[in-house]
């Protein structure tokens, strides 16, 4: 069986890491399945999804390789047509991934103890992101 659930999540933009791993557990509850696979997916293309452990040092490191891997004050040729200016949000979100798979057992998430579901806005200012929970289970 299928269950498809939506999680509604504010942001602040700009490389903001939000940890969305309680609301995973919840649905996984909610479901009342015991054994399953759930999929964390955000349909926007400049957001992205990630397993992480959610500390103040590695959230530094994460947004600082995403400065240095597509830098924020370069150009993209996607801003020349868009004038958005979230050029390099749209390529770490495509390097970073739209969603994560986590299996579940006896209801729990079966997640590392330092491991969370987290969302990444890359985009350069806050947003409202729907992150689509779906779970297969039974
Ligand atoms: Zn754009």
């Amino acid at each position: 069986m299928v269950l498809t659930g939506n999680v509604e999540v504010q942001t602040k933009g700009n490389c903001d890491i939000v940890d969305i791993t309680r609301h995973v557990a919840q649905g996984v509850t909610e479901s009342g399945f015991n054994a399953g696979t759930a999929v964390v997916f955000v349909a926007h293309s400049t957001a992205g999804i990630a397993a992480m452990e959610c500390e103040p040092g590695l959230i530094k490191d994460f947004k600082a390789l995403f400065e240095r891997l597509a830098p924020a004050g370069i150009e993209y040729k996607h801003d020349l047509g868009s004038g958005e200016g979230n050029g390099h949000a749209h390529v770490r979100a495509s390097l970073l991934g739209p969603s994560l798979s986590v299996p579940f057992s006896a209801g729990r998430l079966l997640l590392g103890t330092w491991q969370q579901i987290v969302l990444i806005d890359f985009d350069n200012r806050p947003r409202t992101r729907q992150v689509l929970v779906q779970i297969t289970g039974e």
